[in-house]
């Protein structure tokens, strides 16, 4: 191990002049497509800081988007990684299994929503994931259909574009899309014309009756839904509309989809998103903070209809690697053991308070919400204007970055500011932090 001191340091300017070359190389060697957030090449990490190449500790508020929630080179992850590469580290468990693909399914049996027989399949990312429980959901009903919501985001991959509602960058130029995908209105508390509440029944009338009107309910496979939604912008829904959706889905035969690749594993003070809303979704797709960092997808869902696929039909070559499979059981260990679920509430209530006096002292704050470690201020223009402030939003980003706080912004209309700090990081790091952003907000709302 590498032992990081857990605090920030600053050597340079945030980039450094190592990094800022390493940078203009990027631009020599990798598409123009790809974008960074902030240009700080990281050459080791640990617990809640990164160490860039130029010797800067960063103090990490995004955890790779939801990913190293046990922190970066978690020692169980690390231990059971190294064993399994010298083991071995490809067969393709289609070709000659392993026991390690096995234990995570049985793991994700475990810990996911339901004490109902399930059954899983392992894949390389979360679109990859969304994917399958579509193809999964088509053949197991028998029907096209597809609703996704608006703000949803579920991936890149052709399919999952077109389940993924934000044009710009996701889907700009990049069609055409893939068929039979149809979008309802999202309970959005925060924006709901009827006002915040009215909204969880007046949202759950508005997609029923997008369903029936333009879909139809027999022709209707499966409904995706972010418990919480990410990228769109950290959204909750009102309470119940989780549910009542769920509920609705299976008096009409439709398979719900929870797509809890960023809101599983803890992030939100419980193992799944879905527990809160008491909902046990038919399939459930998870990803980011399942194994640490390497990368691991799941579909899991109950045993009949995961068993209603031909054999074969589900699969592919590095789907459940034994390397990130041993990443994954380290860090379901990890989740176990130290009890990551309350680390994350903990985290809550370390920020919440923070937030909320932040947002008494500049009206530019128009919602604070998420829950446990998945939390967001949404940003305005202020004084009763809720026109969305994305200048701010980005300038605020700016002045973290500079400071060597590593943070991270989402929302349709890019307006949302997102904490997702690893699970492990200390009370003193996550305030630490949390001063950088005040003062950060502060000079730039100011
Ligand atoms: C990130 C994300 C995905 C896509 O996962 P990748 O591993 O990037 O393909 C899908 N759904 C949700 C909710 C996500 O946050």
């Amino acid at each position: 191990m590498t032992n990081v001191a857990q605090q920030r340091v600053l050597r340079t300017a945030i980039p450094g002049p190592r990094s800022t070359e390493l940078h203009a190389r990027k631009a020599a060697a990798v598409s123009a497509g790809v974008g960074v957030g902030l240009p700080v090449y990281v050459e080791r990490a640990e617990g809640g800081i990164l160490v860039d190449v130029d010797g800067n500790q960063l103090i990490d508020f995004g955890a790779g988007i939801a990913v190293t929630s046990v922190g970066h080179a978690a020692p169980r992850v690390v231990e059971r990684v190294q064993a399994q590469v010298a083991d071995f580290t490809h067969t393709c468990f289609m070709v000659t299994p392993y026991e390690e693909y096995l234990e995570v399914c049985e793991a994700l049996a475990e810990v996911t929503p339901g004490d109902h027989e399930k059954r899983s399949a392992l894949f390389n990312s979360g679109a990859e994931a969304v994917e399958n429980a579509v193809k999964i959901a088509r053949s197991y009903t028998g029907r096209d259909a597809v609703i996704a919501f608006d703000h949803a985001y579920h991936g890149r991959t052709n399919l999952t574009m077109a389940l993924t509602a934000k044009n710009m960058p996701y889907k700009h130029r990049f069609g055409p899309f893939a068929g039979e995908v149809y979008r309802a209105p999202m309970s959005y508390p925060f924006r709901w014309p009827g006002g915040p509440a009215d909204c969880a029944k007046e949202s759950f009338e508005a997609f029923t009756s997008m369903v029936h009107a333009q879909v139809g309910e027999d022709n209707t496979a499966a409904v995706i839904l972010e418990p919480i939604q990410g990228e769109g912008g950290f959204i909750v829904p009102a309470p119940g509309f989780v549910k009542q959706v769920a509920d609705w889905c299976a008096e009409h035969g439709i398979l719900f989809i929870a797509d809890e690749v960023q809101t599983g594993f803890c992030r939100t003070g419980d193992w799944f998103a879905s527990e809160h809303e008491g909902v046990v979704p038919d399939l459930i797709t998870t990803a980011k903070g399942m194994a640490g960092g390497l990368p691991l997808a799941a579909v899991t869902g109950r045993a009949d209809v995961m068993d209603s696929i031909h054999a074969g039909g589900l699969g592919g070559t590095y789907g459940g690697n034994p390397v990130a499979c041993a990443a994954a059981l380290g860090a379901i260990e990890t989740m176990r053991s130290d009890d990551l679920c309350t680390r994350a509430k903990q985290v809550e209530s370390i920020f919440l308070p923070r937030l909320r006096a932040l947002a008494e002292r500049f009206p530019q704050i128009g919602d604070i919400r998420g829950r446990g470690a998945m939390l967001a201020i949404e940003l305005v223009n202020g004084a009763g204007d809720i026109t969305p402030n994305p200048a701010l939003t980005a300038a605020v980003n700016k002045a973290c970055h500079a400071e060597g706080l590593v943070t991270l912004t989402c929302g349709t209309y890019g307006n949302v500011f997102r904490f997702l700090p690893p699970l492990v990081a200390s009370e003193e790091l996550l305030s630490e932090g949390l001063d950088i952003f005040e003062a950060a907000f502060a000079a730039a709302a100011g």
